[in-house]
Parts: C-alpha cells; sequence; structure tokens
C-alpha cells in the first residue's frame, strides 16, 4: 500500500491512467507467467521516457523498492513484486509511440512496451522482421533486458545481435537518461555501455526504447521433423545440415515424446504428425531463404529433402525417420509445448546451456539419474540442441502438490549435475529473477558477483528488487 505522499507524487507525474491501486486492476501485473508472483504496493505505468525518469527520480528520493515489468513473460520471477506489498511495479505497457522504421538502414527505433508479434506485424508490409522466435509474446524492454533467446538463435543470435542503441533511465536521484549508440553498426569511439544493460534484467536501469537492426523476411520455408537413430545421431544430424544446407539452416529444435504427448493432449487442434506413435526424440528442423526463388534452381523443399536422403542413405544412419509437412503445423506443435507442460500439471523448468557436443550426454545422465532417485518426475524436456539450449522442464507425475524439501534436494541434485559436471549455465536464456537468485549466488564466481555489485553501485542507487547483482543494503533496499 502506499504512503499518501508518494501516491499523490506519483499520480502528478503519471496522471489516473498511469497509477492502479485496486486488487483487480493490480492482479494481471502481480501473477508470474508461469507460476507464482508476488503483491504490489501500486504499479505505475509512465507513459514516455520523461515520466519514466521521474517516476525513478521519486523511487530514489524515497527509497522505494521496484520491479520493472514489460511483457510479464518472463520464467525466473524478476518481472513481479515479492510478497511484502511493499514493491512497486514500474510497467513499460504504455510506452509503444509508433516505431520509426528505416528501410534503407534496415533498422527499427521502437519503444519498450511493443510487443515482439506487434512490431513484426508493423515490419511486414516492409518485407522485413525481428528474427527472435519465442512460444511467448513478449515485449521490447524485457526483450532487452532478458537477452532473449529463441528458435531461431543459431541462424540470427539473441536479441543482443540485434542492438544498435538504447534509451536507458537509471535509478539514480536525477533519473538520467542515457543514449547508447543510435543505430550505427560499427561504433568504436568509446567503450560500449549497451551491453551492460543487455540481459541486466533491469538491475542497472530501465529500458525506455531500442533501436535494432532487422532482416529481410524469408519467402520461401522448408520444415522436416527428423527422428534420430539415437542420441549420438542428434549431432552428426545437426553437422550435416550445417555443412549441406548452405546457410539456409534457421532452426534445429529437439522434442522429447513426453513434451509433445502433453502438448497434443492439453492444446486443442494441434494434429499429431506421428499418429501412428511418437518417437522418443524428434527434430524440427528449419531452412528459410529471403532470396527470391530462380526457375530451374531447386526449391528450398527439395534441397531438404535432398539432404535427408543422402543422410537416410549412410551406412549407420542417423535418422529412422521424417515427416515432410507444413510448417506452420509443424511449428504450432514446437510452441504448443509449454502450454502443453502448464495445462497437464506441477512443472518446473531448468534453463540450462550446454556446449552443444555436451547435450546429449547430459540429457541420457540427467533422465537415468532421475528414475533412479526421484522417479515422481518425469522430464519433458524440449530446446534449442543447435545452440547448446535445453528447457529441462520435470512435470511431476502425481496429482498432488510435490514436497517442497524432496523438490528443492531434486533441484539441487540436477543443477549440480548440469552447472559443475557439464559446466552448463543455470540459466542461458531467462536470466536472473527470484526464481534462481539462488542458483546466482551459489555458482557464479566470487569476482564476478563483486565486479557485478561494484557496476550495479555506478549505475543505480536503488536497484530493481526482482535481481541483485550486489549485497543488500541496510534498509533493506537491493541495490
Ligand atoms: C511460453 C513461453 C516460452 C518462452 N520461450 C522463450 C525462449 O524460447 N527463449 C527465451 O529467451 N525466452 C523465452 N521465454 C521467456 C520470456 O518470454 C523472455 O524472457 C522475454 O524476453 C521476456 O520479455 P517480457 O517483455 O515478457 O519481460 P518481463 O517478463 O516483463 O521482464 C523480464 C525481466 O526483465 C526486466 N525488465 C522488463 N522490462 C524492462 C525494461 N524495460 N527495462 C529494464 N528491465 C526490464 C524485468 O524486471 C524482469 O527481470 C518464454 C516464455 C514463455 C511464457
Amino acid at each position: 500500500m502506499l504512503e499518501s505522499h508518494d501516491r499523490e507524487a506519483l499520480f502528478q507525474i503519471v496522471g489516473p491512467a498511469g497509477l492502479l491501486e485496486a486488487p483487480d486492476d493490480l492482479a494481471a501485473y502481480e501473477t508470474a507467467a508461469r507460476y507464482g508472483g508476488g503483491k504490489a504496493a501500486a504499479v505505475v505505468r509512465p507513459a514516455d521516457t520523461a515520466q519514466v525518469a521521474a517516476v525513478l527520480r521519486h523511487c530514489v528520493r524515497r527509497r522505494l523498492a521496484f520491479t520493472p515489468q514489460s511483457g510479464n513473460t518472463g520464467l525466473v520471477l524478476g518481472s513481479t513484486p515479492d510478497g511484502s506489498g511493499r514493491e512497486l511495479v514500474i510497467s513499460l505497457d504504455r510506452l509503444k509511440h509508433s516505431p520509426r522504421i528505416d528501410v534503407a538502414d534496415r533498422t527499427v527505433t521502437v519503444a519498450a512496451g511493443v510487443r515482439l508479434s506487434a512490431l513484426n506485424a508493423l515490419l511486414e508490409p516492409h518485407g522485413l522482421f525481428l528474427p527472435i522466435d519465442v512460444s511467448s509474446d513478449p515485449m521490447i524492454g524485457g526483450m532487452v533486458a532478458t537477452n532473449t533467446g529463441g528458435a531461431r538463435f543459431l541462424r540470427y543470435g539473441d536479441m543482443r545481435r540485434q542492438i544498435l542503441g538504447l534509451e536507458v533511465v537509471l535509478p539514480d536521484e536525477a533519473g538520467t537518461v542515457l543514449q547508447l549508440s543510435h543505430g550505427l553498426r560499427k561504433d568504436n569511439a568509446h567503450l560500449d555501455l549497451r551491453q551492460i544493460f543487455i540481459g541486466s534484467c533491469g538491475a542497472f536501469g530501465i529500458v525506455t526504447a531500442a533501436t535494432l537492426e532487422v532482416q529481410p523476411r524469408p519467402t520461401q520455408t522448408a520444415v522436416a521433423l527428423l527422428v534420430p537413430r539415437d542420441e549420438d545421431a542428434v549431432l552428426e544430424l545437426l553437422q550435416a545440415f550445417e555443412a549441406e544446407t548452405g546457410g539456409t539452416l534457421s532452426a534445429f529444435e529437439g522434442m522429447s515424446e513426453a513434451a509433445m504427448r502433453h502438448a497434443l493432449a492439453h492444446v486443442g487442434a494441434l494434429r499429431n504428425p506421428f499418429p501412428e506413435g511418437l518417437p522418443a526424440y524428434a527434430i524440427l528442423v528449419e531452412l528459410t531463404s529471403a532470396a527470391a526463388y530462380r526457375s530451374g534452381e531447386p526449391t528450398l523443399d527439395q534441397v531438404l529433402e535432398s539432404v535427408v536422403t543422402r543422410l537416410a542413405e549412410r551406412q549407420s544412419a542417423p535418422l529412422t525417420d521424417v515427416r515432410f509437412g507444413q510448417p506452420e503445423r509443424f511449428w504450432a506443435l514446437r510452441h504448443a509445448l509449454s502450454a502443453g507442460l502448464r495445462a497437464a500439471g506441477p512443472v518446473i523448468g531448468f534453463d540450462l546451456s550446454f556446449r552443444r557436443s555436451d547435450v546429449m550426454s547430459f540429457r541420457r545422465v540427467a533422465i537415468a539419474r532421475l528414475a533412479t532417485t526421484y522417479p515422481e518426475w518425469e522430464v519433458c524436456d524440449f530446446g534449442h540442441v543447435a545452440d547448446g539450449g535445453v528447457h529441462f522442464n520435470l512435470l511431476h507425475r502425481r496429482d498432488i502438490a510435490p514436497d517442497p524439501i524432496a523438490t528443492a534436494a531434486m533441484s539441487d541434485h540436477l543443477l549440480d549435475l548440469a552447472v559443475r559436471d557439464f559446466g552448463a549455465s543455470f540459466s542461458g536464456e531467462h536470466g536472473i529473477g527470484r526464481a534462481n537468485q539462488h542458483a546466482y549466488d551459489h555458482y557464479t564466481p566470487a569476482l564476478i558477483q563483486q565486479y557485478s555489485a561494484a557496476i550495479a553501485a555506478v549505475f543505480a542507487r536503488v536497484s530493481a528488487a526482482g535481481v541483485r547483482f550486489g549485497p543488500k543494503d541496510s534498509v533493506g533496499v537491493e541495490r
């Protein structure tokens, strides 16, 4: 609950549409995308950069803790408040003034509150798109703050690779606005401070706008679902596709039988591509090209088919089955995996990233360990195999709430296996939030923690509450 002084000051800055305090209005901002959430003192919704700066000035002067929020699709409890009822949520959802598209430069300057789908709809008539593919619909500010990865990482990279400029408001007493480059593809004239804000989950400042490089939209797409011979064959398939598809490979996504089964059971309008029985593991492979088709050249469908045929003819072929089909149909299944699990029961998600040669070995060891030690959890993994990313999701088999102590022990065991034995990252692409703060504290080398805290102290007098790169200060506000 806000003190009256704060209510009046914030109301003066953002007006009636910008300050929410009624429980019904707060609920959507307090509830996290998958599970959990917290309780906000209020939600403040600035409508432009000047209002963001004024809100931050007020928060810093009054030592009010806050959590920045964009699309609230994050999966690590970074964008929702804690349970104290003392934190403000600063939502960027009103920062959505029209993007400035520069076709000649192939860039767009876009406000933090614009959704990925809305941006791509505006870019489409220009034959352009922002090539980040996720099963959610985040906003640009959150995508910068978490450095979103997604299913086309292997071709286009993560959000960091698209960012040419940023506008950031610092949580200091002046509400300083930093303009960090304006769309130059090369700039070695000074330190590239943008990089500190990308992927730092709002700990150092609030992103209000970004200038992004955008890409020519593909005009041809070909997809297939491959069934690998065994786990070792997955890397062999990936290497073959990289070598033989002339730079057109744009996705190579692994899906376990369990993940596909739950999606097909719980998400409507999906068609099973394997009606005779789901394979233990399938790979969605996609080739795309923005080049116009020229007659006489093979189409991408033909390229895909000929690569698959050559692989199938190899001695000890790395694949045992293949399905060709409509891109929308196969992608609908891939994009439904997360929702299918969510509907199936209590899920714990591990957002792991490995050297890609370790992905399947980890999977083999982890599945065996869980089967003997924690059989109540079903492994329903899927992920961006080509970049080493694995969403190692575990579904509780029983129709009861999981025991928290046993779950914590299982989680520690699995993270130790991934991080210590396989050299994995415990946060491949979802960033740091309350859900994995303990993993940050536990696994991040002490020196990295110290330097990160020192950088936080340079930029932020009061840091976002959802993520902490430094120790708590004396008044309990995280910084
Ligand atoms: C079904 C589903 C599938 C997903 N798949 C993927 C995937 O494949 N790859 C992937 O990378 N992610 C994935 N995600 C996670 C999520 O969509 C991304 O992390 C996304 O980029 C978050 O953006 P958002 O706008 O929702 O941010 P939010 O959830 O609102 O915020 C995320 C973090 O950024 C901070 N933040 C938000 N806005 C700002 C701002 N303007 N300035 C500073 N800090 C800010 C928040 O405090 C929080 O710490 C998935 C999520 C779901 C629900």
